[in-house]
């Protein structure tokens, strides 16, 4: 199975952290989305860790809160020691409503309003990453009627063009976030970020991407940014002490694919890191990274019923679950790959070939196609798995489908972190 927390029990069912996945689609409904609370610990600490052995300056990681945003995923993150990446005033409130401290959110976005600029500054976050000249501007502004000044970094497009998926990938200079680096804009920002009063640039920041599966576009990232930094330097006078590097670390949705162990992405990264620093002469900065998907992806699952399976000869069978694009909008956005299990019959040979539909008045709402699951009847409860990043957080409530609840499991024990919505919750701001 993809991920060590997922196993089969005597009774042939689907278990995730020692918890009966057919057992809580019948007491908590379905669509259910079940998350894995010591993976997604493990995975901070495994991050945290590689850091500890393999940099000897200051390092932080960011969990890239967009990823799956809710009270109870930010205390964890807090609780964890780690730092939290925002990127609007919603996923700003809800960290703040945790508790989770302002000084340790970096807050994102290429198009933040003036109102977002504002309550992140109220806020006292720790750091703005700005995207553009105009927010750059604005920033300042806003800063100086309030009297203050705000720490940023600026969002620089390095030009690595990572191999992944066109609407996935951000490191090229067509892209609708940063300043590129190759026609002079990134180094015109520095220069006049540099002259503002109310902004103190403290670094850059760069993500070339998601779902990476090699090391070689962070090396480069590693070489391009310090490189980068040098020439301010000795240029501009102005040392950036902080280099982000992002996120994008990839993970396992399919048997075949293989992540890089976090140990080894960051030994790589932190390694490369002190090469460049040597070759170019500049003192070991500050660094962080923005994890999303690897912190919260792979030990999750959705848990569904499957309505009716409809064969049309010679040509494909659906099998059709109670929810679809609303809760996982991720094939219909970019044709992501999923594993599926049929969750009690869990033991039984995986070899019907199927597509797995959902419930939404669209042809193009599908979870996936070719996918290989036991064979499926109406009323058994249907597991897509890897599904903790990406979905929830980009849930909708079109056909006025309610979103799911999810649950947290733990070592044999469930409890809700997010309620199912209700028919009343749909109306609930019509007027
Ligand atoms: C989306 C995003 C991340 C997280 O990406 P993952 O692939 O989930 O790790 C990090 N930083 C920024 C700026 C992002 O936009």
């Amino acid at each position: 199975m993809l991920n060590h927390s997922f196993s089969i029990n005597e009774k042939g069912h689907l278990t995730l952290s020692g918890v009966d996945t057919v057992e809580l689609a019948t007491e908590y409904g379905t669509p259910l989305y079940v998350l894995d609370e010591n993976d997604i610990r493990n995975n901070c600490r495994q991050f945290k860790d590689a850091f500890q052995k393999y940099y000897e300056g200051n390092a932080k990681v960011y969990y890239a809160s967009k990823a799956f945003s809710c009270l109870e995923m930010y205390r964890i993150a807090n609780d964890e020691g780690i730092c939290a990446d925002v990127v609007s005033g919603g996923e700003l409130y809800t960290a703040l409503a945790a508790g989770f401290p302002a000084e340790r959110i970096g807050f994102h976005g290429n198009n933040k309003t003036p109102d977002e600029l504002a309550f992140a500054i109220d806020s006292k976050v720790g750091n703005i990453i700005v995207d553009n000249i105009t927010e750059l501007e604005l920033l300042n502004e806003i800063a100086k009627e309030k009297g203050v000044c705000q720490k940023i970094l600026l969002r620089i497009k390095p030009g690595i063009d990572c191999h992944t998926h066109d609407y996935i990938k951000t490191g090229q200079i067509d892209c609708k976030f940063g300043f590129a680096l190759e026609n002079g804009e990134a180094f015109e920002a520095v220069a006049s970020a540099c002259k503002l009063s109310n902004v103190e640039l403290i670094g850059i920041h760069c993500h070339i991407g998601s779902q990476i599966f090699e090391t070689q576009p962070f090396a480069d990232a590693a070489d391009i940014m310090i490189a980068f930094a040098k020439n301010i330097e000795q240029s501009l006078n102005k040392t950036l002490s902080e280099i982000n590097f992002g996120g994008g670390y990839g993970i396992k949705y399919l048997e075949t694919d293989k992540p890089v162990p976090k140990d080894e992405s960051i030994r790589i990264l932190c390694e490369e890191v002190k090469i460049a620093c040597t070759k170019y002469g500049f003192s070991l900065p500050n660094i962080s990274i923005e994890p999303g998907r690897s912190i919260v992806g792979d030990a999750n699952l959705t848990l569904y019923k499957i309505g009716n399976v409809k064969t049309i000869k010679d040509i494909r069978t659906y099998v059709s679950v109670d929810g679809g694009m609303s809760d996982n909008p991720r094939y219909a956005l970019y044709q992501a790959e999923y594993e599926a299990v049929v969750a009690n019959k869990a033991k039984e040979e995986r070899d019907f070939v199927c597509t797995i539909a959902g419930k939404c008045c669209e042809s193009g709402d599908l979870i996936q196609e070719h996918a290989k699951i036991q064979t499926p009847e109406a009323g058994d409860t249907l597991a897509v798995l890897a599904t903790g990043a990406y979905n929830y957080s980009m849930a909708s409530n079109y056909n006025r489908i309610p979103r799911p609840a999810a649950v947290m499991v733990r070592d044999g024990n469930a409890r809700v972190i997010i309620k199912r919505e209700t028919y009343e919750d749909l109306i609930n701001k019509d007027v």
